[in-house]
């Protein structure tokens, strides 16, 4: 209970609070993540996910991709739960600057946070990889086998896939939020997709909070560690 005192005294003195998190946060918006026990590492496809999820992969076998992607990556049903809308009201409250995610689903956004720095890009923005036309999600969804575009060119989502590089832009923005912190919230992340997880090394300051189910392996790093789930802890947190 202490601890999570701390975590009270700390986000009601922050001015300038930034989150990072992973797919940890969506977990109890009904998204699997990858590393738990139900993540999709532990489940069994034809070849492993981060293999589908590859530049090489999409390049290659595109129809196959798209058959994973829209089973297992696509939640269009899925709803932001406490944690998501308990940094939103950060957020307007003025305590929170910005929300840094490995996510692709969309959900802070959903939750109504609107400083948002998506690592990873994200489902709901696609493009024709031919002429350069965006789409949005429920373009991918109706579409068949491989979404092609009115000029026949292939849509690919704007999703970072494992082999390609991070947008910079986004990254630096991403490192200067971190930089500029005064606590930062690390959260629902295992911590092992680099450079991603590289982020929490720009924080300077003294109030690391990380909250996250399982062990990191950053986790001597904290000044404030609590285990749990975000929902619960953050609501309660606030
Ligand atoms: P990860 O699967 O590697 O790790 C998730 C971590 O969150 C685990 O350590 C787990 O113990 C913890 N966790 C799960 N539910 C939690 C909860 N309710 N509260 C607190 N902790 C919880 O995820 P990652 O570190 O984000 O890296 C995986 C990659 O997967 C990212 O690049 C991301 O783009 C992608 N991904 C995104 C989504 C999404 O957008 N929702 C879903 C799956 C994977």
């Amino acid at each position: 209970m202490e601890r999570r005192e701390t975590l009270k005294r700390w986000i009601g003195e922050s001015q300038c609070l930034v989150f990072f998190g992973g797919a940890g946060i969506s977990t109890e918006s009904g998204i699997p993540d990858f590393r738990s026990a139900d993540g999709l590492y532990r489940q069994t496809y034809q070849y492993p996910p981060e293999t589908i999820v590859s530049h090489d992969f999409f390049t290659r076998h595109t129809e196959e991709f798209y058959r994973f992607y829209r089973e297992r990556m696509l939640w269009p049903d899925a709803e932001p739960n406490a944690a998501h809308r308990a940094l939103a009201r950060l957020e307007r409250e003025g305590r929170l600057s910005a929300v840094v995610t490995q996510n692709i689903d969309g959900l802070h956004q959903a939750a109504g946070s609107r400083t948002v720095l998506e690592l990873h890009g994200s489902v709901h923005r696609n493009h024709c990889l031919s002429c350069g036309r965006t789409f949005d999600l429920p373009y991918i969804q109706q579409s068949e086998g491989i979404p092609r575009c009115i000029c026949g060119g292939v849509i690919r989502p704007d999703v970072v896939l494992y082999g390609e590089p991070l947008e910079e832009d986004v990254m630096r923005r991403a490192a200067a939020a971190v930089a500029a912190a005064d606590t930062l919230i690390v959260g629902g992340t295992s911590l092992a997709v680099y450079p991603a997880a590289g982020l929490i090394d720009f924080y300077r300051g003294s109030r690391l909070i990380l909250i996250n189910r399982t062990a990191t392996p950053r986790d001597e790093r904290a000044d404030l560690l609590l285990r749990g789930s975000l929902g619960d802890i953050l609501s309660d947190g606030l």
